[in-house]
């Protein structure tokens, strides 16, 4: 008898029939207690898992030791780099219990997922670590029998030994964060013209040549001016420089295939066809081989709301920025993807379906969500401590969540408190996506929201993956 029918047949355990696998030596799968998600194993398996012995096999728990296990197992567990050619979309899983679901959504597409996929800011709002958010995502596939790959994000990072530690915690893919290397191009012109002279004799020359003689640019419409061309050089200078150390010192030595996208999103200027153009030929002329480039696209991009602009402008532009990406090999990548409903199908159609999109926030809203439909007491508990952080919470994330436009909790049935996270709420659907780590910062809080997912397990997955979706049906 296999292991799945003597679990199914003498014990109360739910068994997840897509995780059951096995060697010569034995076989292991997934099961689920009123409480727990485990792993059972068989055989002479057993001795390269620690649990607890229940005669016939072992159930163990999910952790980082028993997943080292796993990964030696099945080399599918271990997130992999994704490369230039695939299209590939990053979901983010906030509380561990995310991904399972995503990798369900995901599996209904061609798409490769980036599962663990956490930014330092948020690994430090839930006090996780990249380890812990590797292992979720390593036993989700594992569940699920996902044998495609997923890779794990070292998310929005903006220094060396940020990237050192994601390296050596198996991050696949990095992203580096240049905003704190792109200098702000407020500047007057005679100072841009300063720092333009202040470079050496031969980048000038190049940079002249290159930019201001050569016929290149026009392939993309582009024509550039001495002007821009400063500004490019300064505001750009020091993140190329941070690019260059990052590739050579960090990512080449490390050996093994890694993702790297530049991100240059997180700024409050929008990344014109020019910039871009600049960062991409200059990367190639460093020997710089990005896997994805995240621009600042024209409009807004808030959190937990859809884009806010001109989405005419925004599919012109994106043309322009997807042609390069092209011509240079990399994905273009779009950040903050989530709920972005009318944004996803420009990015697909302009890229011809090579795209990186990011979502990130999303899944935590989702149990926001769910908990407001089905435990009306915790979700008022949650809301209160969001409105008390809601200051605080805003010095991480650009929103305009204002929080004088929320209805009174007193004045909101049970019934209705679902609404404040309908779609077009969008000051109260911030307030609970930005409060993240205030509300799970409260121990009590936390282990009440635990315990709801844990006891509404299957109507948390079926809702998350619903949402995944309606944003993968959106880039097909
Ligand atoms: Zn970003």
């Amino acid at each position: 008898m296999s292991l799945m029918e003597d679990l199914q047949r003498t014990t109360k355990l739910r068994v997840f029939p897509r995780s059951f696998a096995g060697n010569e030596l034995g076989e292991i799968g997934m099961v689920r207690t009123e409480t727990e998600t485990l792993a059972a194993v068989s055989g002479k398996l057993r001795e390269k898992f620690s649990g607890r012995d229940m005669g016939g096999y072992l159930l163990c728990p999910t952790d980082h030791g028993n997943r080292l296990a796993l990964n030696e197992l099945f080399p599918f567990t271990k997130p992999v780099a994704i490369g230039r050619k695939a299209a590939s979309f990053g979901l983010g899983d906030r509380l561990g219990y995310a991904n399972p679901a995503q990798v369900r959504a995901i599996a209904k597409t061609e798409l490769l997922p980036v599962l663990a996929q956490q930014s330092l800011r948020e690994l430090t709002l839930t006090g996780r670590t990249n380890p812990q958010v590797i292992d979720v995502a390593a036993w989700a596939v594992f569940r699920e029998g996902f044998r495609k790959g997923f890779a794990s994000d070292g998310d929005h990072l903006k220094s060396k030994p940020e990237i050192a530690d994601a390296l050596k915690a198996g991050c696949t893919m990095i992203t580096l964060d240049c905003s704190l290397a792109l200098k702000s191009c407020a500047a007057g012109e005679r100072e841009l013209e300063a720092g333009f002279e202040s470079l050496p004799a031969a980048v000038r020359k190049a940079y002249e040549e290159t930019y201001l003689r050569s016929r290149a640019p026009e392939e993309f419409g582009l024509k550039f001016t001495k002007g821009g061309l400063y500004k490019l050089s300064v505001v750009y200078g020091g993140a190329l420089e941070l690019i260059r150390d990052v590739y050579f010192d960090l990512l080449v030595p490390a050996g093994r295939p890694i993702d790297f996208e530049i991100s240059l999103d997180e700024t409050v200027e929008t990344t014109s066809p020019e910039a871009h153009y600049f960062v991409a030929v200059e990367m190639e002329k460093m020997g710089v081989e990005a896997t994805s480039v995240a621009p600042k696209f024209v409009g807004e991009f808030q959190k937990a709301i859809d884009y806010i602009g001109d989405l005419d402008e925004l599919r012109r532009t994106m043309k322009i920025h997807a042609a390069m990406a092209d011509r240079f090999g990399y994905k273009l990548s779009l950040h903050s993807g989530s709920e972005k409903y009318s944004v996803l199908p420009v990015i697909a159609r302009a890229t011809g379906g090579r795209f990186h999109v990011k979502t990130a926030g999303t899944s935590w809203l989702e149990a926001v969500e769910t908990i407001s439909k089905h435990d009306p007491a915790l979700y008022r508990k949650m809301h209160r401590t969001a409105l008390q952080h809601l200051d605080d919470a805003k010095k991480f994330y650009v929103v305009h969540c204002d929080a004088s436009r929320i209805p009174p909790l007193d004045t909101v049935s049970d019934g209705d408190l679902p609404h404040y996270l309908d779609l077009g709420n969008n000051d109260s659907r911030q307030l609970m996506h930005i409060t993240y780590g205030f509300i799970l910062g409260d121990p009590a809080l936390k282990k009440e929201i635990f315990d709801f997912l844990n006891s509404h397990f299957d109507l948390y997955e079926s809702e998350e993956e619903e949402l995944c979706d309606r944003h993968l049906n959106l880039l097909k």
